[in-house]
């Protein structure tokens, strides 16, 4: 087991970060842009917990995987059960909906959550062991409509964040009713190429063989591409449903590319299964994925009902706004500096701000500092005016304000001063 020396600094986990300002304003500007898009598409808020029941995951996300076999920050608690911090959101959502009792008749339900995943993966750029995702869920629409308004949703946000780079790809990996056949194919043309397969990919032949078109390694890689497509082994529900996704994105000029590859790391996924990925990431060049789940809910015990969704990574969303040089817009301008002149005006300016800040964005020292660092502070701060204290001002009730781009000052009685500035800054 790793250990922590003793009497060195404490530092944050390998594989987590600190997001400090001002890069966390580019989170805010992030979350803000992808909400807006989020509510045109009628989607709400879910916030479930960030960590849960092991058996959630070991169920869910699925035993064949390697989230659950090898990432998962799995411990038991005080209480003597097993909990595990979330790799995934998919699997709470669908608790929360059985749980609250959300799934009546063919109603159809669509639900959004951003926050922290947990992974215990090799960190790397891009690869981090908490990271941040926003996922969308679509309920109760069986149709091939709901898994093109859900890649559609994804491009979304992606274009709202001034994103242009990216690759749509898709894949259907068919269904309980023809996936067992297709695995059969994948055995018998790898039957005699065992022994060159990974080790996990020999336990993925007996248990999970599509997983085999997923797998990194290189070797691997070459003999997955000599496998028969899953195209040709689609039922026909499975194939029409594929043919007509691919319809709509074309009629609503989504561009896409059809990658047999694509399976999806978790066991879940039924039809249709999508990834965009970023040209200018490098080897963790996926920015989000999801697909159709037709059977997980049913699997935790809930009234059968269809779903389709994604996950982004938010991270990797941010690297690729750098990337393409998106501008974001921050405003970390002031409005109002107020200056103390002299010890005894620190308590007026100290309400002064009070009161302006029901509607300005208005700082003052405290920092105990001279006038002139004041004066200092209030133009590095990029403070539009900055409201002068004095004793006289503090006698007559008429303070200065001083348009810091002009150099102009005015006096301003005390009662005016918010609506002066106001009127002053277009507010
Ligand atoms: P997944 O469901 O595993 O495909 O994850 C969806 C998205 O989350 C991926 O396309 C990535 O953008 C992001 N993601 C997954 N794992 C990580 C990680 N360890 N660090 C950063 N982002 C990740």
């Amino acid at each position: 087991m790793e250990q922590r020396p003793s009497g060195a600094k404490i530092q944050a986990i390998r594989g987590t970060r600190d997001i400090l300002p001002p890069d966390s304003s580019r989170w805010l500007w992030l979350e803000e842009k992808c909400r807006g898009v989020l509510t045109r598409f009628g989607y709400s808020e879910i916030r479930t917990p960030i960590f849960e029941y092991t058996e959630l995951f070991n169920k869910g996300t699925g035993e064949t995987t390697e989230i659950v076999q090898k990432q998962m920050y799995t411990f038991v608690d005080r209480g003597g059960r097993s909990v595990t911090l979330r790799p995934e959101g998919t699997p709470s959502v669908a608790r929360a909906l059985i749980e609250h009792g959300l799934l009546r008749g063919s109603k159809v339900m669509k639900l959004y959550y951003f926050g922290p995943m947990f992974r215990h993966d090799r960190p790397q750029a891009g690869r981090y062991r908490q990271f941040d995702q926003l996922g969308a869920e679509l309920i109760g629409a069986p149709g091939p409509e709901g898994d093109a308004e859900s890649v559609h949703l994804h491009v979304s946000l992606l274009r709202a964040l001034g994103l242009r780079q990216f690759a749509v790809k898709v894949n259907s990996v068919g269904c309980p009713e023809c996936r067992p056949a297709y695995s059969g194919i994948i055995r018998e043309a790898l039957k005699d190429r065992v022994g060159q397969l990974c080790e996990d990919c020999v336990e993925r032949l007996q248990k999970n063989p599509l997983r085999i078109l997923d797998c990194k390694v290189e070797g691997c890689r070459r003999i997955a591409a000599s496998v028969p497509r899953i195209s040709g082994s689609l039922c026909s529900d499975c194939s029409r449903h594929f043919e007509k996704l691919k319809t709509l994105l074309e009629s609503i000029g989504i561009e896409f590319e059809e990658d047999p590859g694509l399976v999806r790391g978790l066991d879940y996924y039924t039809r249709a299964a999508f990834e965009i990925h970023h040209g200018r990431l490098g080897a963790q060049s996926a920015l989000g994925g999801g697909g159709r789940y037709d059977n997980l809910i049913a699997l935790y015990g809930g009234v059968p009902t269809p779903a389709v969704g994604f996950a982004a990574g938010l991270d990797r969303i941010l690297l690729a706004v750098e990337e393409e040089g998106v501008t974001i817009p921050i405003d970390t301008g002031v409005d109002a500096y107020v200056v103390a002149v002299g010890e005894a005006t620190r308590d007026k300016c100290f309400s002064i701000a009070a009161w302006l800040r029901e509607d300005l964005k208005v700082e003052l020292d405290l920092g105990r500092r001279s006038l002139q660092s004041q004066m200092k502070t209030a133009g590095s701060a990029g403070a539009r005016f900055a409201i002068i204290v004095g004793e006289d001002e503090m006698a007559s009730g008429v303070l200065t304000v001083k348009d810091m781009t002009t150099g102009q000052q005015e006096k301003v009685p005390e009662v005016d001063v918010s609506g002066y500035l106001k009127r002053m800054l277009g507010k």
